[in-house]
């Protein structure tokens, strides 16, 4: 059969085998622990929920504008106002299905055959991919060993004259570092001077901790936004725990959204009203559901923290935002791929690989679970991996030794 070349070097994804076979050891009735999916278990807000259900109860569920309904485009204004302080046009603003359309949507708008966009490592899976699929080239920036944040020198060097982008995720996914300010400052300056676009993935913006806040890009430029270099990608599926609801945004420069609308026009047409009127529930709904999940979030974080004390031989760089942490293994095995698998196989864990995610030798580890399964997946990560942990485990009602210590 011959398929598309471009297609097939779209990398396969050992997560999502693992998953495949978390599922299958799950249904045959084995306890497995989940530390590998990104979403917070809340409930759908209440006020999302109505506004869904009034839209489907009108009985008209049709296309909307390609750009996204207008009501929701205002409370994206709304919220961009509030919590970036930028006033924007509805001409700025385009809905697309989640934060992942947005994306692949600005990076097919931008791109042309050849061009170079900056990734930070660690990444989001998707980043290198998607660049891919649009015929640009990934250049990866790799930390300093033992740091997850970029040095500016690095991405400096890394420029060439056909980057035409940087994508910055902060907090990070899937290390849940928070950049520093002097970082992003120092990015929006050399974006703006050499005309490189800044994609700010602005998924996990207020699940911060201890405090603090993440930088917004915009602080650091006098432009407004139909002049800046800056585009900022934001959704309702962190923060709102709202993944199935598929809605996400772009924020940018009207030219720039006008082609976008364009893109999205010919692929998706819009997303659906019943998940537009979703997110336009939850925006403009009591925002006190964003700080109670960012409340829990922090203290799962301290849970990791605390468990992780006494498994010896891995070092963690305490998570600053995001549900994610992403400890270094390589004391005991440099292959991710072949610890996940162990650690599912032996543990019934399921972690995910840093292969993935441009950091050979780690684990990502999500913590938007419950205190319980974070609590007990670690103790049995401990039992199945470090010889000086107690070689007996209870995993369900079964008494497992360890012999291959
Ligand atoms: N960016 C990052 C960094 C993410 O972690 C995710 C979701 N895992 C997305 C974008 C995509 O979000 P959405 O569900 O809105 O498509």
């Amino acid at each position: 059969m011959t398929l598309s070349r471009r297609a097939r070097e779209i990398v396969d994804s050992p997560t999502l085998r693992l998953n495949e076979e978390a599922r299958l050891l799950r249904e045959r009735g084995q306890p497995v622990i989940h530390l590998g999916i990104g979403e917070p278990k809340n409930r759908t807000p209440i006020s999302a929920v109505l506004s869904s259900a009034s839209q489907l109860g009108k009985g008209e569920v049709k296309y909307t504008p390609t750009d996204g309904l207008p009501s929701l485009k205002k409370a994206i204004i709304r919220y961009t106002e509030e919590n970036y302080g930028r006033l924007v046009d509805p001409e700025n603003v385009i809905v697309s299905t989640g934060a992942k359309q947005a994306l692949f949507n600005l990076l097919y708008t931008l791109l042309n055959p050849q061009d170079e966009v900056i990734i930070l490592a660690p990444y989001w899976v998707s980043y290198p991919e998607m660049v891919k699929m649009v015929y640009g080239i990934p250049v990866v920036v790799v930390p300093e060993d033992g740091t997850f944040h970029p040095r500016l020198q690095d991405v400096e060097a890394a420029i060439t004259s056909y980057t035409r982008a940087i994508i910055v995720n902060t907090p990070n996914n899937p290390s849940g570092m928070v950049f520093h300010e002097e970082f992003i400052a120092a990015i929006v300056e050399i974006c703006e001077r050499r005309g490189i676009y800044l994609i700010m993935d602005d998924i996990y913006h207020k699940l911060v901790f201890d405090g603090r806040t993440a930088p917004a890009a915009y602080r650091y430029t006098n432009k407004d936004v139909d002049n800046t270099r800056i585009l900022v990608v934001n959704g309702i599926s962190k923060l709102y725990g709202m993944t199935g609801f598929r809605i996400g945004w772009a924020v940018g420069p009207r030219k720039l959204v006008e082609i976008m609308t364009n893109v999205q026009a010919q692929t998706t047409s819009c997303p659906s009203p019943l998940l537009q009127s979703a997110a336009e529930g939850a925006l403009n709904g009591v925002q006190n559901v964003v700080e109670s999940l960012r409340l829990k979030m922090q203290n799962n974080r301290d849970v990791v923290m605390q468990e992780m004390t006494s498994f010896t031989g891995v070092r963690l760089n305490r998570p600053e935002g995001t549900f994610y942490a992403l400890p270094d293994f390589r004391a005991y095995n440099p292959d991710s791929v072949a610890l996940a698998d162990l650690l599912l196989k032996r543990a019934l864990v399921v972690t995910v690989p840093g292969r993935e995610f441009g950091m050979e030798g780690h684990l990502r580890l999500s913590f938007s679970g419950t205190v319980k399964d974070l609590t007990e997946g670690i103790a049995r990560m401990k039992w199945a991996l470090d010889p000086e942990s107690p070689n007996e485990i209870y995993i369900g009602d079964r008494k497992l030794v360890r012999d291959w210590l």
